[in-house]
Order: structure tokens, then C-alpha cells, then sequence
């Protein structure tokens, strides 16, 4: 990578708004013009890193070519080339979330389950407080004990809570970036929920950290700003 400049984001809360269809879930309309022209420059490397699949990310950008996308946390990545990689898992965690897929079919939770190779992710946007603190207890009574030995372990995030396998996290995948650009380098991530805390953690020391999100919070993200606009105002300084 000959790239000088680093860019990594989240795509839901981030480069787009919440949706409770999840599949309607397109980017700020100023995302993708600015997006075309991070991926025009050359010594800009444009990543999204997100808890979706590949596939999922894929339906939803309608830029003119696709950026590098890091899917499930990181567990699938699409090169520029087209080159598709996934990691493996071992049998038990396999074992494990077929017994949490049966399980989720039994409750008739099909329809709220994000089904993902890296674990499941509950969503209740848009549901009635009582009602999504229902699944929730619900999900946590059920699985809290049984995927302890399993690999597994649980990450609330907004609108949700997601089993995964634990050692897929956002901050892993940006420590193989880091790993990837060896030379000096301009690196920044931006992102809006808990997930994106362990790659704002992993930047420490290396480059900046961008909580996007409407309100402040407790973060370990260098800088807090509003979407969209800006994150709009912030993406103009950058190029
Ligand atoms: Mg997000």
C-alpha cells in the first residue's frame, strides 16, 4: 500500500442514519459524492469497517466503485481487487451458534435476527421500551452461561444486542491495518456506537478518533462531532 492517508468508517449512525428497515438504510446524500472522490484519490486508502455483512453493504452504496469493506467486525473483507476473504471458525463455535440459529427459530425471533457468520445481532429499533427489554432478558437468560466456553460473547449496541465471536472486534481490524501500512501514515477512524470504542482504543498513538453521534458520551475517540453535517464539514477538510 503506497496510500498516505488512512480513512476508516462505520457505516450505520455514521455515514448513514438509522432506519428501522435496515435495508433502507442509505448513506447522507452528500456521502457518496464525497466518498467517489476520497476513493478518486490516490493517496487516500477508503475503508468501511462495519458490524453488517459484505452483502448487506454492498446493496446499500451506490458509489462508483466500492470501497475496501471489512464486514461482521472484520471477519469478512472485500479487497479493491474483488478478492473476497473470510475467517475461519472452529467447530465448537460453529456447533454453538447452529444451537443459537435453532433456538432463535423456535422463539420466532427470525424476524428481529440479523444473521451473520460471525454470530447474531437482535434488533428492536423502533419497539416499545418493555418489548425490547423483553428480548433483551430474553437473549441474556437463554445464552449468558452456555456460550461462556463457546468463543462467543455478547455486545449491546444501539437498537440491539449481537452475540459474536469474541475475538472479531473492530479493534482487531484496525490493528491489521495498522499492520498493513507500515510507513508513515495519516490514519483516522470514525464512528458512532460501543463496537467502534475497541478501534478507537486500537488508534491510541497512531491517529485520530472520531465519535460521530448526535450526543456526547463517555469515548476514548479523540473528538466528538454531529452527522451530518459535520461530518460533511470534517470529510471537506480531509481531502
Ligand atoms: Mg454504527
Amino acid at each position: 500500500m503506497s496510500s498516505k492517508r488512512v480513512i476508516m468508517f462505520d457505516y450505520d449512525g455514521t455515514l448513514a442514519p438509522f432506519k428501522q428497515q435496515r435495508d433502507q438504510a442509505y448513506p447522507y446524500p452528500e456521502i457518496i459524492p464525497l466518498l467517489n472522490k476520497l476513493m478518486e484519490s490516490a493517496k487516500n486508502r477508503t475503508i468501511i469497517i462495519s458490524g453488517r455483512t459484505i452483502d448487506s453493504l454492498k446493496k446499500l452504496l451506490s458509489t462508483k466503485t466500492l470501497p475496501e469493506l471489512w464486514g461482521c467486525h472484520g471477519m469478512e473483507r472485500l479487497s479493491l481487487d474483488g478478492k473476497y476473504t473470510v475467517v475461519k471458525i472452529d467447530n465448537k463455535t460453529k456447533e454453538k451458534l447452529s444451537e443459537i440459529r435453532r433456538w432463535i427459530v423456535d422463539q420466532h425471533f427470525d424476524h428481529i435476527t440479523e444473521k451473520k457468520p460471525s454470530g447474531f445481532a437482535f434488533h428492536w429499533r423502533g419497539f416499545r421500551e418493555d418489548k425490547a427489554q423483553e428480548i433483551r432478558n430474553k437473549v441474556i437468560k437463554k445464552w449468558l452461561e452456555e456460550i461462556k466456553s463457546s468463543g462467543l460473547s455478547f455486545h449491546d449496541f444501539d437498537g440491539g444486542i449481537e452475540i459474536k465471536i469474541d475475538s472479531i472486534n473492530k479493534g482487531n481490524a484496525v490493528s491489521a491495518i495498522l499492520n498493513e501500512n507500515k510507513e508513515k501514515c495519516y490514519f483516522c477512524y470514525m464512528g458512532d456506537d460501543i463496537t467502534d470504542e475497541d478501534a478507537f482504543a486500537k488508534l491510541k498513538g497512531h491517529g485520530l478518533s472520531v465519535l460521530v453521534n448526535s450526543s456526547p458520551r463517555e469515548t476514548k475517540a479523540d473528538i466528538w462531532i454531529k452527522p451530518p453535517e459535520e461530518l460533511i464539514e470534517f470529510l471537506h477538510y480531509w481531502l
